[in-house]
């Protein structure tokens, strides 16, 4: 399969449709993005990537980070995390807090805001920010195979600034008792791990692990178990897009993982992880052309993971 022709043939297909969808506008990092950037790039076991558009251009990863900070926390804590954070899609928006009275306390998963914040303070621990910090980065630079990833501060500050909805999720979460950290200290490093910039190359080689049974199949790293790499992309399949996870599976068929930035992250199981970029967003916080060009490459490919292909 020329994989990269799949590539430039979807990019081709879908240029047209740039600029559609609603940028998040929170913060003004974030809206003053040109709406019109569309980068793809899809990495194989074989060290190659395919790339289209701006492929190569950072921008904001956004709630793509709760994937490897799932990751990260699960090999720090092992399963005693499931203790503080449960399976199930919340069928809510993800930065929801109704469900967290009724549930004493544990989100529903790790990819809606309030379970991130959990796993964030998981993956913290005991040590200090500024070492759990230099550690999630330090980690992102070796699976991105880049010594440059690093966060963006403006975004960090900012995500801080407008973080009302995030802080009330937060002491929520400590008056149950939930959180190991104090509430600024944990929100200091989940602000700043929304705030990485990567491009959709450097996305896509760090999430190789995901879909190669746990181990980056190019450099050898190995990041989580086998086991734990299926059970991470079932939450991406079921938790992965929020309320907008039933209709990314029924439409995509891949497991995914959106962020407001306008990026999404998928890993199609043995075969590879591809990565899209667009920042105008659906109603869900879904990149509209992003998952629009998932759906265009699993159907050239044939890669559902619900295809008997
Ligand atoms: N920084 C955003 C927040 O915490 C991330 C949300 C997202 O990408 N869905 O609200």
């Amino acid at each position: 399969m020329d994989l990269q022709a799949i590539v430039n043939d979807t990019w081709n297909a879908l240029a047209d449709e740039r600029g559609g969808g609603t940028p998040a506008r929170y913060i003004p990092a974030l809206a003053a993005v040109d709406p019109c950037k569309f980068g793809i790039a899809l990495a194989t076991d074989d060290g190659q990537v395919a790339c289209a558009g701006d492929a190569d251009e950072k921008f904001s990863i956004q709630s793509i980070s709760k994937v490897f900070a799932l990751a990260l926390a699960l090999e720090r804590e092992g399963s005693a995390l499931w203790d503080a954070v449960g399976r199930e899609p919340s069928g809510d928006a993800f930065n929801s807090i109704v469900q967290l009275e009724k549930e004493k306390g544990i989100p529903r998963n790790p990819f809606i805001n309030s379970g991130a914040i959990v796993t964030t303070d998981r993956f913290i621990g005991r040590r200090g920010v500024d070492e759990a910090v230099r550690d999630l980065i330090d980690r992102l630079r070796r699976m991105g195979r880049n010594p440059q990833i690093d966060f963006d501060q403006d975004v960090a500050r900012s995500e801080s600034e407008a973080g009302e909805r995030n802080r009330a999720l937060a002491w929520f979460l400590a008056d149950f008792g939930r959180l190991l950290n104090p509430v600024e200290e944990v929100l200091s490093v989940y602000f700043r791990q929304c705030a990485l910039s990567m491009s959709c190359r450097q996305l896509a080689e760090s999430a190789l692990f995901l879909a190669f049974d746990g181990t980056d199949p190019v450099t050898g790293q190995k990041m989580c178990s086998a086991s734990r790499a299926r059970r991470i992309n079932a939450l991406m399949l079921l938790c992965g897009h929020y309320d907008n996870s039933g209709q990314f599976a029924f439409e995509v068929g891949f497991p995914g993982k959106s962020g407001v930035g306008g990026g999404i992250l998928a890993s199609v199981p043995g075969r590879a992880a591809i990565a899209v970029w667009s920042p105008g967003l659906n109603r869900a916080g879904t990149s509209l052309l992003g998952a629009k060009a998932l759906a265009e490459i699993a159907r050239r490919t044939g890669w559902s993971v619900f295809s008997g292909q």
